[in-house]
């Protein structure tokens, strides 16, 4: 590859915090607001022009209950739900066969909220930076460089917490990262879009007495009579489909009633082999699942009842990403983790969300259920090797099949509150993140409304 010589160059220090957390998705806004507090100095940095992450695509929050039931996930995560339905942008945790349970949020209102808890807690926003790079000090993390309108800028801080889904400061930091199953494959990203005027009678109707034509994986007739529902079956109208050449590119019809009465979110492109961490690999993903949604669109109108006069409401912002890279911590968690609902003495959230792979290849996914819930452990936070860094997020240390249980949104929630805890808990007790008194943790975290089994 040709390469240019950098010329070295001063760079202007922007800010100088106690906790600068990198990435405002749901892990990077609880990372903030936990760490916030007690007199320290925390900034939140994020690359676009507004807050959520994920939480802005149109997705149902999944797992705040668990198999049993039983809300696993409390804390900021729910605060946030409250935060929404006082003004009418979520529903209620529903339970689900097939996700454990569904919450349907607001995307847009997400982006208000979010804004309105970091101002209360105080945490300096700073949106339209990029994060570039890690600067060190041999093993030590002490700040990072920012890319933006007004130039290459650093920001120091005394403990950095890596919320970026793709493992950014930590990858530059030199924390060992993997990415994929054991050939690399990823799950591949989705290009989410709502659609409006459903006919959400002849669609339910479909669903609960037609069990004949209209089949579904695990989740029982009864479950489509409910207000909120997730489908993901439909798999013969999918096939009939493309007998007839539609190129359908995923095996389950996955659908998602929005807040409105006739809007349905479509969670049904698939473009495998992207990898968000190339741009022309990301680029590539974008303009392909752009192309998918008129061929989706023309199976829905055809196939399914209740669609035949659907319009586009809104597509995402953004190709949403299901996995990159992920971090080696001091401890990996494992899907036999999952599966056999493992408790840990350093547990620092519980989640309840099965281990669910979409494959990398092809159209189709893996579901393994566990009986009950499982702990997530404070060392699948703290990398490796690098001090003052904390990793939370889908990109936490976790095998390839574990992340796909790990990854929904509430967790995601529940593992950056505990990062902000433990970061603003080693600041004040003068000891590294790595070192952290993890008791200390888990009380506050309790006091904060967490559940911890
Ligand atoms: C198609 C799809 C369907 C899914 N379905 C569901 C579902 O139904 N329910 C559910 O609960 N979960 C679902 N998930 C999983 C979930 O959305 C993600 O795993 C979760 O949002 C990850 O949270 P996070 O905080 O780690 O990262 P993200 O939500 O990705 O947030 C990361 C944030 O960091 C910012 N950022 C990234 N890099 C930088 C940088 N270098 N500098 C500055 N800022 C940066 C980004 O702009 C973003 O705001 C789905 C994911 C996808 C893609």
């Amino acid at each position: 590859m040709k390469t240019y010589l950098e010329p070295q160059r001063e760079l202007p220090v922007r800010a100088e915090v106690d906790v600068l957390v990198v990435g405002g998705g749901p892990s990077g806004i609880m990372a903030a607001r936990a760490a916030a507090g007690k007199g320290h100095k925390v900034m939140l940095i994020e690359s676009r022009g507004y807050l959520g992450g994920n939480l802005t695509l149109g997705l149902p929050i999944l797992a705040y209950l668990d198999i049993n039931g039983k809300q696993c996930i409390r804390g900021y995560a729910q605060d946030l739900i409250d935060r929404l339905a006082a003004r009418g942008c979520a529903g209620p945790h529903v339970p689900c066969k097939n996700h454990m349970s569904l919450t349907i949020i607001d995307p847009e209102e997400v982006k208000t909220v979010a804004l309105e808890m970091m101002e209360e807690a105080g945490v300096e926003v700073l949106m339209y930076v990029f994060c570039s790079d890690a600067i060190m000090d041999g093993n030590t993390i002490k700040g990072v460089i920012i890319e933006s309108k007004a130039g290459r800028e650093v920001i120091f801080a005394k403990t950095v917490i890596d919320c970026t889904g793709d493992g950014d400061v930590a990858t530059r930091a030199g924390v060992e990262m993997h990415k994929g199953d054991e050939n690399g494959g990823m799950q591949p990203p989705t290009l989410m879009y709502s659609v409006r005027k459903v006919d959400m009678a002849k669609f339910r109707d479909a669903l609960v007495n037609h069990r004949d034509v209209f089949d579904m994986d695990v989740m029982p007739p009864e479950q489509f009579a409910k207000r909120y529902f997730i489908t993901v079956g439909l798999r013969n109208q999918i096939k009939k489909a493309n007998a007839a050449g539609l190129d359908i590119p995923v095996a389950r019809t996955i659908l998602i009633t929005g807040l409105k009465d006739d809007q349905i979110w479509v969670n049904m492109s698939r473009v495998s082999g992207v990898d968000s961490t190339l741009p022309e690999s990301y680029t590539f993903g974008e303009i392909e699942a752009r192309k998918q949604i008129y061929r989706i669109n023309e199976y829905l109108r055809k196939y399914v009842p209740g669609f035949e006069n659907l319009e586009v409401e809104k597509v995402a912002p953004f190709l949403g990403i299901r996995e990159s890279r992920v971090m080696v911590g001091k401890y990996v968690l494992t899907a036999e983790d999952i599966l056999t609902s493992r408790r840990f003495d350093d547990v620092i959230t519980v989640a309840g969300y099965p281990v669910d792979i979409h494959h990398s290849t092809g159209s189709d996914c893996t579901m393994l259920f566990a009986k009950d819930n499982h702990d997530i452990p404070y060392r699948c936070l703290v990398p490796a090797k690098v001090e003052n860094l904390l990793v939370a997020g889908r990109c936490s240390s976790f095998t390839h099949e574990a992340m796909a249980g790990t990854r929904v949104m509430s967790t995601c929630m529940g593992l950056g509150q505990a990062a902000g805890t433990a970061a603003r808990i080693a600041l004040a007790d003068g000891v590294k993140p790595s070192e952290v008194d993890v008791k200390k943790v888990q009380e506050e975290l309790r006091e904060e409304g967490a559940y911890l089994g």
